[in-house]
């Protein structure tokens, strides 16, 4: 009974206009995924109908149905180059699918009538059969189509009740007869098939909403992320430029370029330009995760020479390690090794682990920069003896406002978006970045970047020379 109502309840949403890409496309994609079986069955019931029954129609159903085939596959092609933007494509090509859903039912019902016609005793059950492998199939790969479902599953329908009557009309059985029986059963497997096909055809419709329901998700998220993006670009370009010379005042004070500073203010000055400088540095970093997710960010490239860009990091960071009380050391191969890359960029890059080796060192500790050739690439490390990264942080090392220990009491400052900045720079040069690290023990980043041509020379038999900054 349950059945029965989902039927009479089924909501038949007639192809709109709005999803008919979709849904003929799925319906291609069905009914490719299901041409071998459908084809292996065809030809299969061929063969059986050629030997047992009449070769001629057998062979003339046959054909009707391979032209359908052929159709469908051609009509296939052309729907999946349909981006969907021309209507009258779209409307054409149902039109087709009519046509061939037409002639490969009307072959198959055919085929399967002939068969039951020569059958003059004993039942009908390989035309039956065959029958309702096709509706099965139907209902598998029409399900998109709902009109296309409807119209085929019609012709077999109209099919099997013909078989069901052929007998009845033909030996007038009495209502004892299994002819009868015959008949009942049909009416059944014919319940069963509309049952099975809008089973499938309610699963299409579920799937189709849940794409969407994600799309539209998607167009949301996305909406809202651009809104954001904006939003932060406005927000630190807006704030950028007071701050600069915010910081520039700053500086001119405590540089005393202004004056003597009374010493009373000296403390509250530094400190206002210290933090200054932290916001700066926060501004910059969000207006370069800006540029990279905008795909905005131009890499000017040129080549340059390792050592030279190691020793303009270690020395710009110089002032910070000697603050802090750390011993930097820098091994270089005496034979520069040369890459390609945006200067400024790779200076980024470097800085920007020289600052955190130094900051996540302790005071009187000693860091050493080292470049060395590997094979045809040159990696740079930074090797540290601080506090070390616990195992599995490499998520949280890499993320976007993230830090491994982002608890209150945390001794460094940042804002966590230093490596993944580092990170998504060095992979627009093509290159790698990644870390060793024991914890209480030290850590080790490093950055792989490939050798242009003209400086991979030479480089296996270098000697190294220490430099200390
Ligand atoms: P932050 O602004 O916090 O330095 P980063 O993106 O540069 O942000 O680094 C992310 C996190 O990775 C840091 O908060 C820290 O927990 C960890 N980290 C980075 N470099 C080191 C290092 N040399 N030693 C220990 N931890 C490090």
């Amino acid at each position: 009974m349950k059945g029965i109502k989902s039927i009479w309840t089924a909501k038949l949403e007639w192809p709109n206009p709005a999803d008919r890409e979709q849904r003929i496309k799925d319906y291609v994609e069905l009914a490719n995924s299901l041409a071998w079986q459908r084809m292996g069955s065809f030809f299969a019931a061929a063969v059986l109908a050629m030997f047992y029954f009449d070769p001629a129609t057998t062979i003339a159903c046959y054909a009707g149905l391979l032209f359908s085939e052929f159709l469908d596959m051609w009509l296939g092609k052309h729907a999946k180059a349909w981006d969907g933007k021309d209507p009258a494509v779209g409307r054409r090509l149902m039109r087709s699918f009519t046509i061939s859903t037409v002639i490969s039912s009307v072959a198959i019902s055919l085929f399967v009538i002939t068969i039951a016609v020569q059958q003059t005793t004993g039942g009908h059950f390989t035309p039956l059969f065959l029958l309702f492998a096709a509706s099965l199939f139907a209902a598998m790969y029409n399900s998109p189509l709902i009109n296309i479902l409807l119209l085929r599953l019609s012709i077999y329908a109209a099919a099997f009740l013909f078989i069901g009557f052929l007998d009845i009309v033909r030996f007038r059985p009495d209502l004892s007869s299994t002819i009868w029986l015959e008949f009942f059963t049909i009416v059944f497997v014919l319940y069963f098939i509309i049952d099975t096909s809008l089973n499938f055809y309610r699963h299409y419709q579920e799937r189709l909403k849940q794409i969407k329901q994600i799309k539209e998700e998607n167009e949301r998220t996305k909406a809202a992320y651009e809104i954001k993006s904006q939003f932060l670009s406005t927000v630190s370009h807006e704030l950028r430029t007071p701050l600069t010379s915010i910081k520039a005042s700053l500086d001119l004070v405590n540089n005393g370029t202004l004056g003597e500073v009374p010493d009373n203010l000296k403390g509250a000055l530094f400190i206002a330009a210290k933090n200054g400088q932290r916001l700066a540095n926060l501004i910059d970093d969000l207006l370069d995760l800006q540029k990279m997710e905008a795909g905005e960010l131009d890499l000017v490239l040129e080549t340059m020479g390792v050592n030279e860009l190691v020793k303009e990091a270690v020395e710009s960071t110089a002032g910070y390690a000697g603050k802090l009380g750390i011993h930097v050391t820098t091994i270089l191969p005496a034979q520069e090794l040369m890459i390609q890359g945006d200067h400024s960029r790779l200076v980024q890059v470097m800085n920007n682990l020289m600052s955190n080796a130094l900051k996540f060192s302790d005071e009187g500790g000693s860091v050493q920069v080292r470049v060395e050739p590997k094979g045809d690439h040159v990696r740079i490390s930074v090797e540290d003896e601080g506090m070390g990264i616990p195992e599995n942080a490499r998520d949280r090392v890499f993320g976007k406002f993230s830090q491994v220990d982002s608890s209150d009491i945390r001794k460094v400052g940042g804002t966590g978006l230093g490596l993944n900045i580092t990170k998504q720079l060095v992979e627009r040069h093509g290159g790698r970045i990644d870390y060793e690290s024991q914890q209480g023990v030290g850590t080790t980043f490093y950055v792989e970047f490939d050798l242009v041509e003209d400086g991979s020379s030479d480089r296996t038999d270098s000697t190294q020379m220490a430099l200390t900054a």
